[in-house]
């Protein structure tokens, strides 16, 4: 059996619905993930809504047994899970996996939006066996399924994962502003301040090494070069500073995520060009496409 990723949100920051967003969709931060008997789902954006959808038209009565990765607790990540129609059934299981919130527990957090100021259901109150885990372990199974995770470089605590199924890895990195490195020549001798733990070197450097050799990159690629210079700091990643490390790490497809919500398709489809001329002008074999809502990808990649 292959693995196979399915985009249902690719949106950053808040869902953008419209004419102009078609072709790439609008729905915020989602991907399902079927490898090694598992369901796996990376975040809860409003794209969780239609997986539910299409998961009980699949299960109908059935048992739907399947684990949610988040990667913090921002609203675009988290604000589908009301409306994910499994929770509603009772012999189904979630089980909920991510960092603690910021300031309060998991737990706390995600309860937080389905208070009744916010929502009419509490998430205690749902029928579906949920179960929240504050993730302890940066190394961990889920079913056959190895799972590693990693700190993005994001405003609060905010983790990227990487999980390996017997098809291949996939690494999902939806909010990460990538740390900008002068073009040190390679295999230059690496300088004191370049080794210091917290320089940027030193954390791309270890952001390299996570992603050495990962199968799909699915990552935050949020602004233009220009744009970036206006938004340095704010945790999203510059186009071709992603590019350049996917390369680096020998990725196999980039898959670029959380399009800023005024970028319209015509805007997305100029950076996808963009990213693909800085691989070409490397003679680089990295594959890149702009995630689309909707789209599947099988592993193995077929070259
Ligand atoms: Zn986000
Ligand atoms: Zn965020």
């Amino acid at each position: 059996m292959s693995t196979v990723v399915k985009f249902w949100g690719v949106r950053g920051s808040i869902p953008t619905p419209g004419p102009t967003t078609v072709e790439y969709g609008g729905n915020t931060s989602c991907i399902e993930v079927r490898a090694d008997g598992q369901i796996i789902i990376l975040d809860a954006g409003t794209g969780i809504r239609l997986l539910g959808q299409r998961l009980v038209e699949e299960f109908k009565t059935q048992p739907i047994d399947a684990t949610l990765l988040l990667t913090h607790t921002h609203w675009d990540h988290i604000q589908g899970l009301p409306f994910f129609m499994p929770v509603y059934e009772p012999q189904n299981h979630l089980r909920i996996l991510g960092y603690e919130g910021a300031r309060h527990g998991l737990e706390v957090v995600l309860a937080g939006q389905m208070e009744s100021p916010f929502f009419p259901i509490g998430l205690r109150e749902v029928p579906a066996n949920v179960r929240i885990e504050e993730l302890k372990e940066m190394d961990f199974h889920i079913g056959p399924v190895r799972v590693q995770a990693a700190f993005a470089n994001h405003p609060g605590i905010c983790v990227g994962y990487r999980l390996f199924t017997s098809n291949g890895s996939i690494a999902f990195f939806p909010d990460n502003e990538s740390f900008p490195v002068s073009a040190a020549p390679p295999g230059a001798a690496a300088t004191a301040d370049s080794r210091a733990p917290g320089s940027a070197q030193h954390q791309n450097r270890k952001m390299i090494e996570f992603l050495r050799g990962t199968d799909v990159l699915i990552m935050d690629a949020m602004y233009d070069v220009q744009e970036y210079k206006e938004h340095t700091g704010w945790g999203h990643g510059c186009l071709d500073a992603v590019v350049a490390l996917a390369l680096q790490a020998e990725v196999g497809a980039l898959y670029l995520f959380h399009h800023d919500p005024d970028h319209d398709d015509a805007r997305v489809s100029q950076m996808l060009a963009h990213a693909r001329k800085l691989v070409a002008a490397q003679k680089g074999k990295l594959q890149v496409e702009a995630a689309r809502e909707g789209a599947t990808v099988e592993l193995p990649r077929q070259c």
